[in-house]
């Protein structure tokens, strides 16, 4: 575990880092509460800290209150040590942040019981933070494709849309599906058909910029929200088309023609209506456009 120790007296200081070394910790020691908070504001800071009280520039209980007001999901596990040692004195520090408080002088036997305990509550903490990251993207994405779901796509449409407005930058959105995707289930099975979502995804993904958004819509039907100043917009939905028609999909040893319809809507920045359901709508008729006309292409109707 990676240990700061902030401590004034260079004997304490010196004896307190070689034994933490010792017990196996990475351990930097500063001298006062400024150089402390320097290392806490870099990159990769530790989560174990050793802290003095009375220390010069910054002490140790001013450093606890600017530790606990920082904005982090990271929150450092904080050992306060001091010679004073009223309950008072306990209180103060404990209400300032620290996590425990341990008065000097104190056998070394009890401070490596306390760092261990410092280390299973920092495991536990990044535990939890591990299941709620996890838990946050399981309910914003799909967990066929891993793209995002229709909720958070349709979040991130809301947010372009009041982005744009403005950047004066234009919208494009565009409702993709895929054509005769019963055909592929009947024919072959819905693990097939699982596998030729995935791979759609994949290869929508890899025409798209990492600031574009994708989700998954509904079955097999994907949104696709693209802001930009540039006039190339529809070379991207082409490129995107052909990454899915102009290549075989080989899904369990078999090798697919599938192909993608699309229908775009297009928010200018001088539009008056400006809600996600109207620009759908749109592009949910130039989808069923496209279907009528014959399928792979892009129809893009005048809204
Ligand atoms: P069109 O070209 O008009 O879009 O024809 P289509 O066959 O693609 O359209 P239709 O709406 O008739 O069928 C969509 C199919 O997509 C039916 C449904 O079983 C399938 N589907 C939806 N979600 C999934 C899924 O998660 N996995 C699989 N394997 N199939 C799915
Ligand atoms: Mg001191
Ligand atoms: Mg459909
Ligand atoms: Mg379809």
């Amino acid at each position: 575990m990676k240990l700061l120790i902030a401590e004034d007296d260079f004997t304490s200081r010196t004896m307190l880092a070689a034994i933490a070394k010792k017990w196996g910790h990475e351990t930097i020691a500063v001298e006062d509460g400024e150089a402390a908070w320097k290392v806490l504001l870099g990159e990769d800071p530790p989560q174990l800290l050793l802290l003095d009280w009375e220390m010069p520039l910054v002490d140790g209980l001013e450093l606890c209150h600017r530790i606990r007001q920082l904005d982090t999901q990271d929150h450092p596990y904080i050992i306060l040590l001091t010679s004073r040692n009223e309950s008072a004195d306990i209180v103060e520090g404990l209400q300032a942040g620290s996590n425990d408080y341990i008065a000097k002088p104190f056998e070394n036997t009890v401070l490596h019981a306390r760092i261990e305990v410092g280390c299973r509550m920092l495991k536990l903490q990044a535990e939890l933070k591990q299941i709620r990251d996890n838990l946050a993207f399981l309910a914003n994405h799909d967990g066929l494709t891993g793209l995002m779901n229709r909720r958070a796509v349709m979040q991130a449409l809301e947010k372009e849309i009041y982005r744009t407005q403005r950047t004066q930058e234009i919208l494009y959105i565009a409702l993709c599906d895929i054509d005769h995707f019963k055909q592929v289930n009947d024919t072959y099975g819905h693990l097939v058909g699982d596998a030729v979502l995935k791979e759609v995804a994949n290869r929508m993904t890899a025409v798209l910029r990492p600031y574009d958004h994708i989700g998954r819509y509904g079955g097999e039907e994907f949104l696709i929200v693209l802001n930009t100043c540039s006039d190339q917009i529809f070379n991207t939905f082409e490129r995107l088309r052909l990454a899915i028609a102009e290549t075989q999909f080989e899904v369990e040893h078999l090798n697919l023609n599938i192909t993608m319809s699309f229908g775009i809507s297009i928010l200018l920045p001088t539009a008056e209506k400006r809600d996600a359901v109207s620009l759908i709508a749109s592009a949910d008729k130039s989808l069923y456009k496209a279907k009528e006309i014959g399928r792979n292409c892009i129809v893009s109707l005048k809204q």
